[in-house]
């Protein structure tokens, strides 16, 4: 009768490390078959250089009609030039940045007491422009120092440079289809598009290029599982200072 019920146990110990084992199998070969979650990819455009008339309405138009947000690096000048515009770029839902007030040719060389007008100059137009205070700032043609890094520190800016450049400032080595081509070819997930709505008011160039280019990229992006962020939105930090120092 023990012998019996020690079969007995045995016989159940048996049966039951094998359902475990089973299951244990079950669950393994469950965990393979179950799709991974898609990681999510997103891009961030962003303009630099205006707001500029024509061409950053034209650009504002096709963000509108494609249902996307873009960040765009200003000009303090520009601004100045354009308030209706710089207000048109937020009411829109696009983030507004920080791009100096002229875009000196080389902001690194120059004395360190011209980063505070630059900075200034631009809060200043964004400001009257947009009732917003940017925190977001990119250095004209993408040049840093030492001492423009520590300035951006203490003011609390964040610097943001690009990861993917159309290149469509190299107007007319740039047609809208080398844009195109370029864009799909090179872009990652999580990069930050350079394009340019505006420029130097003194140079002055048309934007057709990239007005052209635009709808397109941003229907192949789409195509290939995109959706569009605004800077602040792609680094998990906000875009703009809570409220202007001593106003
Ligand atoms: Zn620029």
């Amino acid at each position: 009768m023990l012998q019996r019920n020690h079969f007995a146990i045995r016989v159940m110990m048996i049966v039951f490390i094998c359902a475990s084992a089973q299951g244990i199998f079950v669950r393994e070969a469950q965990a393979i078959d179950t799709p991974q979650t898609p990681v999510e990819k997103k891009v961030a455009l962003t303009f630099d250089d205006g707001p500029y008339g024509e061409p950053t309405k034209q650009i504002l138009a096709i963000l509108k009609k494609e249902q996307v947000h873009a960040t765009f690096f200003v000009m303090g000048e520009n601004v100045e030039k354009y308030p209706d515009i710089a207000k048109e770029i937020v009411d829109d839902g696009n983030v507004i940045a920080n791009h100096s007030y002229d875009h000196p040719k080389n902001m690194t060389s120059e004395p360190t007491k011209k980063f505070d007008s630059e900075l200034i100059l631009t809060e200043n137009a964004i400001y009257t422009a947009t009732n917003k205070l940017p925190d977001l700032f990119r250095a004209p043609y993408g040049k840093t120092s030492a001492p423009l890094l520590k300035k951006l520190h203490n003011e609390k800016y964040l610097l943001v440079p690009w990861t993917l450049d159309t290149l469509d400032w190299n107007f007319p080595k740039s047609p809208a289809s080398v844009i195109v081509k370029r864009v799909e070819s090179e872009v990652r997930s999580n990069d930050i598009i350079l394009m340019h709505d505006g420029r130097d008011t003194k140079i002055g160039y048309p934007r057709d290029n990239i007005v052209e280019a635009l709808p397109i990229v941003i229907e192949n992006l789409k195509k290939e599982g995109y959706t569009f962020v605004t800077v602040d939105q792609l680094i998990g930090k906000s875009a703009y200072f809570d409220k202007k120092v001593g106003s």
